[in-house]
C-alpha cells in the first residue's frame, strides 16, 4: 500500500530539495529522454521558471508523439450534493445550509438526455458528495445502470470505496475512477478535513491501490492547488503515480491540477498559483511521464485552456454544470465551485479545431468492457 511507501519520504526534505534546484539541474532534466523524480523536482522548481519555452516545446513534442493532435472531451454529471464531510474549502460541506439533492433514477435519466442534446459526449464523469448511507454503492450501481445506455465511457468521482465495491461497479459499466488526494501533507490534511470519513488520510491514500486491485481501467489523480506548497504536493503525487504504474501496470492514469476557486464557505487559498506556474507544472508532468492523460477542467479560463490544449493537455471538459440537475435545470441549490470557462461544448470544440487539433468525443466502446 502507498501508505507504507510514503513513509520513506519527508515533506520538509522534499520541499528543501526542490528549493535547492539550480539552472544546471533544469538543463540536465531537459536533456534526458527519461526523467527521474529529481529531474521532475528541477522542472517544477523556481529555477525552471526561465525555461518555460523549451519546456513547452518538449511537452508539445512528447504529447503529439504519444497522443497525436487530439483532445478528448468529457463532461461531469453531478448526481448528488449530499455530503457528510466537512472539507473547509468546499461548497458542499455538511455545515453549509444549502438544499441537498439526491437525483432519482428518472432525474438522472433526464440529465443524460439533456447532455445528449448538448453535444455528442461519450465520456461522462459522474460526481457525488460523500454520503455512504443515502448515496452509497447501491445508489451508484443503480445510477451507472441508468446512465450506461446513454454513454460509452463512465467514470466516477465519489467517496473512496473498498476494492470489492470498485470491482462490483465495473460489472455495472464503470471504466474509470477519479479521486483527488487534495494534499499529501499528512498533518495539514486533518486541518482541511476535520471530521467524517474523509478525515482518514490513509483510507483516501490507499484508495488508489484498491482501484488498481479491482482492475479499474483508468485512475485519475489530483491535488487541490491552494492548500499546501504546490511543488511539494505535486512531487508526492508524482511519486504516487510512479508507484501505481509499477504495481498496476495494466491501468491507465490521468492527472489534474485543480486550482481552488471561490466557494460558499469563502475559504481563501493559502497558496496562489499563477497561470505561468500551472503551465510549468503541466509541462513538467508531460516531460516526466509521456503517457499520462492530463485533464483540464472548466475551472480554468478559456484562454488558458486554448493554449494548454496544444502544449500538453489531452482532455478537456466543456459545458460543465457542477450542481445536481444542472443540465435539465431542476430548481438549483448551489454549485460545488464556480466555472470559469463558460463556453458551450460546440464553442470549445471549434476553438480546438481552429488550432489544428481533432476533437474526440468517443475514445472507448462498451464492447471493450
Ligand atoms: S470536497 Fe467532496 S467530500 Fe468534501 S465536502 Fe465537498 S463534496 Fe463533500
Amino acid at each position: 500500500m502507498f501508505s507504507d511507501e510514503i513513509t520513506k519520504y519527508s515533506w520538509d526534505d522534499i520541499t528543501a530539495r526542490i528549493a535547492a534546484k539550480r539552472p544546471v539541474d533544469v538543463e540536465n532534466a531537459l536533456s534526458k529522454q527519461v526523467c527521474d523524480i529529481e529531474d521532475f523536482m528541477a522542472l517544477i522548481s523556481p529555477a525552471a521558471a526561465p525555461y518555460l519555452e523549451p519546456m513547452a516545446a518538449l511537452s508539445r513534442k512528447y504529447t503529439q508523439e504519444r497522443f497525436g493532435k487530439v483532445i478528448s472531451m468529457y463532461i461531469p454529471l453531478y448526481i448528488t450534493n449530499s455530503c457528510t464531510n466537512f472539507c473547509v474549502y468546499c461548497g458542499f460541506n455538511h455545515n453549509n445550509p444549502i438544499a441537498r439533492v439526491i437525483l432519482t433514477p428518472e432525474e438522472i435519466e433526464n440529465e443524460c438526455k439533456a447532455i445528449r442534446r448538448l453535444a455528442p459526449f461519450e465520456n461522462i464523469l459522474i460526481v457525488t458528495g460523500e454520503n455512504p448511507r443515502d448515496a452509497g454503492v447501491d445508489y451508484l450501481e443503480r445510477a451507472l445502470r441508468v446512465i450506461r445506455p446513454y454513454f460509452n465511457n463512465l467514470s466516477i468521482e465519489v467517496m473512496p470505496l473498498k476494492s470489492e465495491e470498485y470491482y462490483r461497479l465495473t460489472k455495472s459499466g464503470l471504466n474509470g475512477v477519479v479521486c483527488f488526494q487534495e494534499t499529501y501533507h499528512r498533518e495539514r490534511y486533518k486541518v482541511y478535513h476535520p471530521k467524517g470519513m474523509k478525515s482518514i488520510f490513509e483510507w483516501r491514500l490507499n484508495g488508489y491501490d484498491r482501484m488498481g486491485q479491482a482492475g479499474v481501467h483508468k485512475i485519475g489523480m489530483g491535488v487541490l492547488i491552494g492548500l499546501e506548497d504546490w511543488r511539494t504536493d505535486v512531487t508526492f503525487m508524482a511519486l504516487h503515480l510512479q508507484y501505481l504504474r509499477k504495481h498496476y501496470w495494466r491501468t491507465r492514469y490521468s492527472v489534474n491540477f485543480p486550482r481552488m476557486r471561490p466557494s460558499e464557505g469563502h475559504f481563501q487559498p493559502n497558496v496562489v498559483m499563477s497561470d505561468r506556474e500551472l503551465a510549468q507544472l503541466t509541462f513538467a508532468y508531460r516531460i516526466f511521464d509521456h503517457d499520462v492523460d492530463i485533464s483540464v477542467s472548466t475551472r480554468e479560463a478559456a484562454n488558458f485552456r486554448n493554449h494548454i490544449a496544444t502544449l500538453g493537455a489531452t482532455s478537456l471538459s466543456a459545458g460543465s454544470k457542477t450542481d445536481p440537475g444542472g443540465y435539465y435545470t431542476y430548481p438549483q441549490a448551489l454549485e460545488q465551485f464556480a466555472v470559469s470557462d463558460e463556453r458551450t461544448p460546440a464553442e470549445v470544440a471549434e476553438a480546438i479545431r481552429t488550432m489544428g487539433y481533432e476533437v474526440v468525443w468517443k475514445d472507448w466502446d462498451k464492447i471493450f468492457d
